[in-house]
């Protein structure tokens, strides 16, 4: 594939997830980024599974800075890094008792809470602001690599071309849609599904599945 087809990609992945928005379950913008903090090194439905109950309780951040942070950890420890993820949160929710999460409505801001990274504030940003901003995870690394749109060797090294190679309008268009083509049809671990995929023509990852 090459950059001059790039709208073609952006606007093709937006047709096929038009209605796409984020897998994680949550009821107000707080406990979106404490679900966005939970899933990293972590799919989304086990996050879910977590929440389901824990979510019911913890409501606003004064909810959870009730609670022991060896409770937190007992109730989230299905996830990864539940220790580190446990006194995080619990940190990020006692600024946020003092300080209203509006007022984090920056990447610059929002990385200064504990445990909030670069790809936490993207995400976030782009739900809750539609702000245009393409989170790098691993499928978004990977199908960029697999189309040669970018030849990177990390996910932290795709995100730093992004930005250069695709329009606001793009990234705004790939957001969720990149995402979810990546988990679901341009697998990783399963065969990708290369005889349905618009791209087949343009694509140059060499194992394609035809
Ligand atoms: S042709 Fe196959 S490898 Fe290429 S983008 Fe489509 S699904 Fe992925």
């Amino acid at each position: 594939m090459l950059r001059k087809d790039i709208d073609f990609f952006a606007n093709t992945l937006y047709d096929m997830y038009t209605d796409a928005k984020t897998e994680l379950e949550y009821n107000n913008d707080f406990q979106l980024l404490i679900a966005i903090i939970m899933s990293a090194q972590t799919t989304d439905k086990q996050v879910n599974k977590v929440n389901l109950v824990f979510f019911k309780k913890l409501i606003w951040p004064k909810d959870w800075v009730k609670m022991w942070i060896e409770n937190i950890k007992e109730n989230i420890n299905t996830i990864s890094f539940f220790n580190n993820k446990a006194k995080n949160i619990f940190k990020t929710c006692e600024i946020l008792t003092k300080q209203n999460l509006d007022e984090f409505d920056t990447i610059k801001k929002l990385t200064i809470l504990p445990w909030v990274w670069i790809k936490t504030a993207k995400v976030f940003l782009s739900i809750t602001r539609d702000a245009p901003y393409l989170a790098v995870d691993t499928h978004v690394h990977r199908v960029l690599n697999r189309v040669w749109l970018v030849k990177t060797k990390t996910p932290k090294d795709t995100d730093k071309i992004v930005e250069k190679i695709f329009t606001k309008q793009n990234l705004a268009n790939l957001h969720h849609s990149l995402i979810l083509f990546g988990r679901y049809h341009c697998t990783a671990i399963r065969k990708p599904k290369c005889k349905n995929c618009p791209f087949l023509d343009k694509c140059n990852y060499k194992y394609k599945n035809i």
